[in-house]
């Protein structure tokens, strides 16, 4: 206990930003100057050349030291954000909380950022200690100490080939360790998203989570409520495609950090089932991310929730809710609730809604609604869907197989499949009722193609 009370001590009064950085050369940090992007390159020669400090930053050092390939280069600097744009032709100043300039080369977009103190006079924070504004310059330790992980604060200088570290950054991700700047309680309070951003890059890194800065999380895990749910939604949104979805749940888990927060998760995974679809989904969503294809957020939240719906949606039948009207009524119901926990956007929640309206229509296969099916935009998206409720044991499988062959077969064969599928008596039941109508009439009536298409 005193052991813990002096290291905590020691820690606030070491003077971090005065420290002088190890500047750890090309053979021992392994980086090739080729693994930068020819763009970050570029915007850091013409700042460096323009008098500037300047750097590749954060998640890229840090991904290609350990092996990974980064998703994005950024570039830290001491130029002010006016100074930069004068640099660029095609750059531009965005964002109000932290102003930073986005420089376009090519394709790609470079995100070149004001070495930032964490200055705590000048930036305010709400009563539970949260940051709320720190768009105060600093020095180049200063921007290294605000940083959450010591791995995340690492400088590599494209010119001289070396990494400017100051908190032994390059050793930690040797030694396979996530270990948080500064005093850990302090820095999850200032920022509770640490706690989800310490989870993923662990998973995503293979690394160990230092006992110091783990131990917090469980106690602590509660101030992730004052989040703004815009920012929590952005945060597991890249929890979920990180590409490994997978181990980042888990470790949620274990962390007790899922609950309240994915209150999707809560609930499914106690069901057999919907844990089987959930974690298919997810190890589905997994590969497709490594292999370099998109992964769109609407069907990854369409499937996480998916098993919400369908208790809601069962239990409303067995109170004899007509079926439609009853789907409809369970999505609104879970969107809504979900919508209270994660900002889920509106776009995404349109898709969402699309993909669980398709799902009723594969099991009509008579008459022209199949061909409607098959025509529509979002089809692809439905049968993906319907093939993992089948994987995962909520459906027979032969069902997405009858969807395969319809989808390949011509004309002719498409009728024999058809003329082939026995009657549903219910079906047959109402077509005699609707016997006297047009025929044009009664085969339009795919009452979900009408709800799903007011719905969007
Ligand atoms: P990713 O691989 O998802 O891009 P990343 O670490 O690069 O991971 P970003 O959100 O791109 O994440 O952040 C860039 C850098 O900014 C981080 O490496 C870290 O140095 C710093 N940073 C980001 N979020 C925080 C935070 N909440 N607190 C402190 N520093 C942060
Ligand atoms: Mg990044």
């Amino acid at each position: 206990m005193i052991r813990k009370l002096l290291r905590r001590v020691f820690k606030r009064a070491e003077p971090a930003v005065t420290q002088e950085p190890a500047v750890i050369p090309a053979e021992l940090h392994g980086i090739r100057k080729e693994d930068i992007s020819p763009a970050a390159r570029k915007v850091c020669y013409v700042l460096q050349e323009a008098g500037h400090k300047a750097y590749v930053v954060g998640g890229a050092v840090r991904d290609l030291i350990a092996g990974a390939t980064p998703k994005d280069f950024d570039v830290a600097t001491d130029a002010t954000p006016e100074q930069v744009r004068a640099l660029f032709r095609r750059s531009r100043i965005i964002g109000r909380r932290f102003r930073i300039v986005h420089v376009m080369s090519g394709q790609e977009t470079i995100e070149v950022s004001t070495f930032r103190a964490m200055n705590s006079e000048e930036s305010s924070t709400d009563e539970h200690g949260r940051i709320l504004q720190d768009n105060v310059w600093g020095s180049m330790a200063e921007d290294a100490t605000r940083r959450d992980f010591t791995v995340n604060a690492l400088y590599y200088d494209p010119s001289t080939q070396t990494v400017v570290d100051y908190h032994h950054g390059v050793a930690d991700l040797q030694q396979k360790t996530l270990r948080m700047i500064g005093e850990p309680h302090q820095r999850y309070r200032e920022d509770p998203v640490r706690m989800l951003r310490a989870v993923r890059l662990a998973a995503k890194l293979g690394l160990i989570i230092d006992p110091d800065a783990r131990r917090p999380i469980r106690e602590m895990a509660n101030l992730l409520e004052n989040v703004p749910l815009a920012r929590l939604f952005d945060e597991i949104l890249k929890l979920l495609t990180s590409g490994h979805a997978v181990p980042c749940l888990r470790q949620l888990r274990e962390e007790g950090l899922h609950t309240g927060l994915l209150p999707m998760l809560d609930v499914i995974l106690d069901q057999p089932v919907g844990e089987r679809f959930v974690w298919l989904s997810l190890e589905n969503t997994d590969a497709r991310v490594r292999a370099g294809k998109s992964v769109s957020p609407g069907f990854l939240f369409a499937t996480l929730l998916w098993h919400q719906v369908l208790t809601n949606w069962n239990e409303r039948r067995a109170r004899k809710e007509p079926s439609h009207p009853a789907l409809f009524a369970a999505m609104g119901e879970v969107l809504d609730t979900q919508a209270e926990k994660l900002a889920i956007t509106r776009r995404i929640s349109a898709d969402i809604t699309e993909i669980w309206a398709l799902q009723p229509r594969f099991e009509k296969r008579a008459g022209k609604a199949p061909y409607r099916l098959l025509e529509q935009p979002r089809y692809r998206a439905g049968y993906d869907f319907l093939r993992l409720r089948a994987e995962s044991g909520e459906i027979p499988m032969e069902l997405p197989d009858w969807w395969d062959n319809f989808a390949d077969a011509g004309g002719n064969a498409r009728e024999e499949m058809l003329q082939a599928q026995p009657r549903d008596p219910a079906a047959a039941a109402k077509k005699r009722r609707r016997r006297p109508r047009r025929k044009a009439e009664a085969d339009s009536g795919g009452s979900v193609t009408a709800e799903a298409g007011s719905e969007d």
